[in-house]
């Protein structure tokens, strides 16, 4: 049927709507046993292309055109994808994300979207519940951990620039000295890329590990912080780090932090989640006596992309630096929440109702559940490789990540990385299940980590499977390849 206008048209909606519940439906019904990549999954993506349309073909065939490209999704989203710490998407959370976008509301300021204010606002207090941090908090949403960690150490820079008579947001860093930031080897690189847009840099990190993995050496820290003499310095935490989901001793460095006059940042991306379960709580105690927490959204909440939040003990150090100000804007004393002011963005996505909705519709007993589930599924698979005679486990499992490596008894160590390098790729290439490769106190290793609602025995029981299997076949075609 030709289309009459070039633009869009009120009466493809309904179409559209059906066409993509429909299609929805069905992914996510086969989700659960899918292949997590198609063999083919290159070249459907790759065969998006051409030039820009002079006229177009209308929603309707535009959508069926992109569905059949599908082959190309990763389904990351399921219950077999392990890698990078990824979550899924709850029911609530995707009913929920779907209608943000039905509704288009611009999350800026109460004027704007009252209700999607509102909610954020509830949900930020739902969440420092959730998280045992006081609910006095302040806190935004932003669109994922690393942005999180601009929000927190955003607040660590302006406090280390008053401290020294210099109001960095308005000034900029006005002859200052270089920040000292200190951490474990555990820092996420997100929390490093964030010291860089903040303009504190990078490099700056100064990391005080005490062993190859990157373990925190306390003393050292300690050492460095009475070395200042109460000069302000910035320190920070890893409340669960991606590689065995082991945690810095974030109740003795917030002490530290204290006792010494420092700011205690937490990246707590995923492991904050801890705090919501009595077996693993221990692990996150003391974050309450930080001065900013952050997490995502998008991993163990099991929201859509992007979402992740920031919880500053300070909120008025956050106001100056996101400050928005024009005399069309809503004044700095509204009443009312508004977070255009609170965090990077400033026109900005209703991720409210997303959070609003899982919390409510779960609470803290659903996640609890859900978190506890995968405590137990990653014992599951740390005791299935224990029993392999052909898999090593290179760390304890205080969390949801496995660290182990192909290990079969006739391959030298020195060809092990090389070796586990292969398997890796190859387990992508098969597709049944999908974790990332590592490396762990300087050998090649996996880490599949377990945060989707939806992942059950038999899928932990794939990644064991799987990697044995794809490892014979792999070892073999190495070591016959030098006879
Ligand atoms: C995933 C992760 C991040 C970065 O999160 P994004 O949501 O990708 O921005 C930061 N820190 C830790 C510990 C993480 O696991």
């Amino acid at each position: 049927m030709a289309r009459e206008a070039a633009g869009p048209d009120r009466d493809e909606l309904g179409e559209v709507l059906r066409l993509v519940s429909t299609e929805a439906e069905r992914y996510l019904a086969e989700l659960d046993d899918s292949r997590v990549r198609m063999a083919e999954a290159d070249e459907a993506a790759e065969s998006v292309g051409g030039d820009l349309p002079e006229k177009g073909n209308g929603a309707v065939a535009a959508l069926t055109e992109l569905l059949g490209h599908s082959a190309g999704l990763i389904a990351s989203s399921g219950p077999r994808y392990f890698h990078f710490v990824t979550g899924g998407v709850t029911p609530a959370a995707l009913g929920a994300d779907w209608l943000a976008t039905a509704v288009d509301q611009n999350n800026g300021d109460w004027g704007g979207a009252p209700l999607t204010a509102q909610l954020e606002a509830v949900s930020i207090r739902w969440l420092l519940d959730l998280f045992g941090l006081p609910t006095g908090w302040g806190g935004v949403l932003t669109t994922g951990a690393t942005m999180a960690n601009f929000v927190g150490l955003a607040a660590a820079r302006r406090w280390w620039g008053l401290r020294q008579g210099v109001d960095i947001d308005e000034q900029g860093f006005a002859g200052l000295p270089r920040a000292r930031v200190f951490a474990s080897g555990y820092v996420h690189p997100s929390d490093t890329k964030a010291l860089a847009m903040l303009g504190l840099g990078r490099d700056g990190v100064e990391q005080l590990s005490a062993d190859p993995a990157g373990r925190l050496d306390l003393a050292a820290l300690d050492t460095e912080l009475r070395a200042l003499g109460g000069e302000p310095s910035i320190v920070i935490a890893s409340a669960g780090e991606v590689n065995a989901g082991d945690f810095d001793p974030v109740d003795a460095m917030a002490d530290l932090a204290n006792e010494h006059g420092a700011w205690l940042h937490v990246d707590g991306a995923f492991g904050l989640f801890a705090a919501v379960s009595p077996r693993t709580a221990h692990l996150s105690a003391g974050i309450e006596k930080a001065d900013s927490v952050i997490a995502d959204g998008h991993k163990w909440l099991n929201v859509p992309y992007d979402c992740g939040f920031a919880f500053v003990r300070d909120p008025t150090l956050s106001g100056p630096t996101f400050a928005l100000n024009a005399a069309y804007l809503p004044s700095p004393d509204d009443p009312h929440p508004g977070f255009f002011s609170k965090g990077p963005e400033s026109s900005r996505r209703a991720r409210s109702l997303a959070v609003w909705a899982t919390l409510r519709a779960y609470g803290r007993a659903g996640y609890r559940e859900i978190i506890e589930r995968h405590l137990d599924l990653a014992q599951r698979l740390a005791a299935r490789v224990d029993a392999a005679p052909d898999l090593e486990r290179l760390g304890d499992v205080p969390l949801n990540i496995v660290c182990f490596r192909y290990r079969p008894p006739d391959v030298p160590e020195e060809r092990l990385d090389e070796l586990n390098r292969q398997v890796a790729a190859a387990v992508i290439e098969d597709g049944r299940v999908i974790f990332g490769s590592t490396v762990y106190e300087g050998r090649v290793a996996f880490r599949p980590a377990i945060v989707n609602w939806r992942t059950r025995e038999e899928d932990v029981d794939l990644i064991v499977d799987v990697t044995r299997e794809v490892g014979a076949r792999v070892g073999a075609s190495l070591l016959s390849a030098e006879r």
